[in-house]
């Protein structure tokens, strides 16, 4: 493992550090969840035009065709400058690369240029309400119809449906087909009368994601990704390209965490308490040593080309430390951390869903007991 950067990855570093410190947006609003989305569009739609969206999208398909260790560097500054996250992330993290690597040459030209403009937005409607960890047990039915099929059922959690154009939807086509083997994969267009959108209110306040139901919503064949009852295959690059987004950003954002907790523990005098200080270590070293075991994963991920299950370790610690740093920062800031409206009570409610989100903590730990460590499976 060589951690140092070369000449052009170092020009590469900078050259996107000026870029970003030049078009920075500001801040984003605050107190309403449409005009911060359309902040975050005009964000995108800025990063789009100068070809920074799709970083990591090869350069045929409108991206940049970045390598592994530019992608990691480019995260790395977008959390130094704190930029805004991109509107489309769904579409960009998930959408696209999934399209890129298993559709048609018509689902490319139709789906990824307002993918990367975020005129687009895209939605994830794996999880239902008796289906989540084991999505496979998904109940959601696509019936064939004239030259289509029509999907019925619910979905559950699905960030940005009230946005979205479209939806990467799961759902079972096959009855009698084992479990993996009778689901496909759709592309669903959400602008359609067999399709609602309730919205669910947060822990935080926000209504950050939603209920969809279907009834006889329509599909047409084009929009089958994959095969028909191929869909798991297709589900599971999704959730590779899911847990590797997630991964990606995730020292650097934690790295502003504690220098913010550091901050506030100097603001209120505590910078001398040693029990404060041994947890602000504790923090120093686990992120630390994250950040070299991310760099083992990539250094992994470019002998192979593939990522490998260690990427959910990543997920875990980010959940762990993260949901422990903004406790941390309730308690330091007395009354004021407990405090509806304050920027350390948002963090430490949206911190909860950490170790949900993106695949449970003890589901990770599981892949990471059977997968990497090789120890017996559960059952
Ligand atoms: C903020 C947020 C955004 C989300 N966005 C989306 C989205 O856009 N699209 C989407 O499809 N989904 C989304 N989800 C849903 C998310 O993927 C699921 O919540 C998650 O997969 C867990 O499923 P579940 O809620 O059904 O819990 P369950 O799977 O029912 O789990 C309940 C509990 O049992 C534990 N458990 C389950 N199986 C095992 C096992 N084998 N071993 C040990 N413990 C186990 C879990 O760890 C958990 O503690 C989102 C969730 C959150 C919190």
């Amino acid at each position: 493992m060589d951690l140092s950067l070369t000449e052009s990855e170092a020009a590469f570093r900078d050259e996107v550090r000026t870029w970003l410190q030049e078009n920075h947006p500001g801040p984003s609003p605050e107190g309403d969840d449409q005009a911060e989305f359309e902040f975050r569009r005009s964000w995108q739609r800025k990063m789009h035009e100068a070809g920074w969206a799709g970083i990591s999208w090869p350069q045929e398909y409108g991206g940049k065709g970045a390598t592994l260790i530019e992608q990691a560097i480019f995260n790395e500054e977008l959390a130094r400058e704190s930029v805004p996250a991109p509107a489309n992330v769904l579409g960009l993290v998930m959408g696209g690369p999934v399209v890129i690597a298993q559709g048609t040459d018509d689902q490319k030209e139709r789906w990824l240029e307002p993918i990367l403009s975020g005129d687009e937005i895209w939605c994830q409607g794996f999880s239902e309400p008796e289906s989540g960890s084991d999505l496979a047990s998904l109940k959601a039915r696509a019936v064939k119809s004239n030259g289509g099929w029509k999907v019925t059922g619910q979905k559950v959690w699905t960030t940005y449906a009230h946005e979205a154009k479209w939806c990467m939807l799961l759902a079972r086509t096959d009855q009698d087909a084992p479990k993996h083997k009778g689901i496909t994969y759709f592309i669903l267009d959400m602008e359609q009368p067999g399709v609602e959108v309730r919205p669910l209110r947060q822990i935080t306040g926000e209504a950050e994601f939603n209920e969809i139901f279907m009834e006889e919503a329509e599909v047409p064949d084009e929009n089958v990704i994959g095969d028909v009852g191929g869909g798991w295959q297709v589900a599971i690059t999704t959730l590779m390209f899911e847990r590797a987004g997630l991964g990606a950003a995730a020292v650097m954002g934690l790295r502003r965490t504690l220098n913010d907790l550091i901050a506030l523990v100097t603001e209120r005098g505590l910078e001398d308490d040693p029990l404060v200080r041994q947890r602000v270590a504790e923090f120093q070293i686990g992120i630390e040593a994250m950040r070299l075991g991310a760099l083992r994963t990539l250094t992994a991920t470019m002998k192979t080309g593939i990522p490998g299950p260690e990427g959910s370790l990543g997920k875990w610690q980010w959940a762990k430390y993260n949901q422990a740093m903004t406790e941390m920062a309730s308690e330091v800031a007395g009354p004021d951390g407990v405090k509806v409206g304050t920027e350390t009570t948002y963090r430490f409610l949206r911190s909860r869903a950490n170790s949900i989100e993106g695949g449970t903590t003890e589901v990770l730990q599981n892949i990471i007991a059977e997968r990497v460590l090789g120890l017996p499976r559960l059952r």
